[in-house]
């Protein structure tokens, strides 16, 4: 199934907390192994692309450090 959505972590304010990554349905969200934010956090990102765009992880998040975007449907092709 193609994805549905996707989300967008603010660096800035996320706390590494990982309630996004524990909650998510889909387990698309891991905490950014290789990189820390500027508050020395290892950031949450999505890394895989099965998102449903459901706003779970963005209803748990303590910061609202994550914002989901939903991808438009695409128009049903005419057959000819
Ligand atoms: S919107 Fe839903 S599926 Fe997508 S990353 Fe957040 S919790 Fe997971
Ligand atoms: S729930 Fe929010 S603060 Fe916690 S790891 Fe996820 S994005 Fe970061």
């Amino acid at each position: 199934m193609p994805p549905k959505g996707r989300i967008e972590v603010s660096d800035f304010y996320c706390k590494g907390c990982g309630l996004c990554v524990n909650f998510c349905p889909q387990q698309v969200i891991r905490l950014a192994p290789d990189r820390l934010n500027p508050k020395g956090y290892h950031p949450a990102e999505q890394y895989l692309e099965s998102c449903t765009a459901c706003g779970i992880c963005a209803l748990v998040c303590p910061d609202a450090a994550i914002t989901v975007y939903r991808f438009a449907k695409q128009p049903a092709q005419a057959s000819a």
